[in-house]
């Protein structure tokens, strides 16, 4: 005869699995410390949301750039362009959709300094350069218009304003990098633009890019947004600062909660980039979870800050709110919408 265990008789419904001891995987016994409870499917229900100042259609074609006799041919052909930054404001065509104005090799002074921006997979493999030079005949000549930088990256649409933060955040280093930090020695333009070495000491320098959290902290349905004092009229956005040396994203976004509003954190989750080229940021946004409503503010760093309801973030996406939200170029406006979508 079938022995029924006790607790079997007490209850017939199906008994539920024990906890389980050790790895959560089931991959090791219940005594082996792992990180196998970490292991989650990076991609499940991911979606990369829009970001702007992002998509160039370039492919940079870094293999080119160690090749001076590739770069002497690929500016001698007939399709190459110049994107032409005048004091690092690019020169753009007019009219309501304004494009970059590529300009030709004999538009382009010949001791401007210039760098290879990649080859347009749409064009052939058309080369595109930038160089630092004056516009004022591009201008006169062709209809051109120069535009500062950020305002060229709220009108150029399509991965173009990519092309101009890439174009000025190299050319500004270089106009800042003619000295070797090692030695003082004078240094030069290598890698189509990509390095400089010291005439000096031999040192190769590279085009430096500075990390920026940018992060909204959040707690149920409200989001913490901040006004700095330089700020326009009722504009807030999400608060942001450098990563320091030695410090991780996470602890970076933790520290300048607390330094600026005076926001503990428990989680952060990362959720995209953009490249900011003024003069190389990187904003790197994230969520934070706050464990406060409690703001304690640094009026050094922050004119206010407020804690906001998702109804309140999506009118002031629609321009309806009583604050305004930063604008779609910026990654603040990429936060803030996919955190009420
Ligand atoms: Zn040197």
């Amino acid at each position: 005869m079938q022995r029924i265990a006790a607790d079997e008789r007490r209850c017939p419904a199906p008994k539920a699995a024990p906890p389980r001891r050790g790895c959560p995987q089931g991959n090791h016994g219940g005594s082996i410390r792992c990180d196998h409870a970490l292991m989650i499917d990076p991609f499940d229900g991911w979606q990369v949301p829009p970001v702007g100042i992002t998509g160039s259609p370039l492919d940079r074609a870094d293999h080119l750039r160690r090749d001076p006799g590739a770069m002497v041919a690929l500016r001698a052909r007939p399709d190459a362009r110049w994107l032409v930054m005048d004091n690092l404001k690019p020169v753009l065509t007019q009219g309501e959709r304004p494009d970059i104005l590529w300009a030709y090799r004999s538009d382009v002074p010949h001791d401007a300094t210039m760098v290879f921006l990649g080859l347009d997979p749409a064009k052939d493999g058309a080369p595109r350069f930038a160089a630092a030079a004056s516009g004022a005949d591009l201008v006169s000549d062709f209809g051109g218009v120069i535009v500062d930088a950020r305002a060229a990256a709220v009108q150029l649409g399509d991965g173009r304003a990519e092309i101009v933060a890439q174009a000025r955040s190299l050319l500004d280093w270089h106009a800042r990098h003619q000295f070797c930090a090692a030695c003082g020695g004078k240094t030069q333009m290598n890698k189509a633009g990509y390095a400089r070495t010291c005439q000096g000491c031999g040192v190769e320098h590279f085009p430096r890019t500075d990390p920026v959290v940018i992060m909204l902290a959040v707690k149920g349905d409200h989001a913490l947004v901040g006004r700095q004092p330089g700020f326009p009229r009722r504009f807030y956005s999400a608060l942001a600062g450098f990563v320091e040396p030695g410090e991780s994203l996470e602890e970076a976004v933790a520290r300048e909660l607390f330094e600026e509003a005076g926001i503990p954190v428990a989680r952060v989750r990362y959720l995209a980039s953009q490249p900011w080229p003024f003069p190389s940021s990187l904003m790197i946004a994230a969520f934070a979870e706050a464990t406060s409503f409690e703001i304690n503010l640094d009026t050094d760093e922050l004119e206010e800050a407020r804690w906001v309801t998702k109804d309140e973030v999506r009118a002031a996406l629609a321009g309806t709110g009583d604050w305004l939200a930063p604008p779609p170029m910026a990654i603040a406006h990429t936060l803030l919408k996919a955190w009420v979508d």
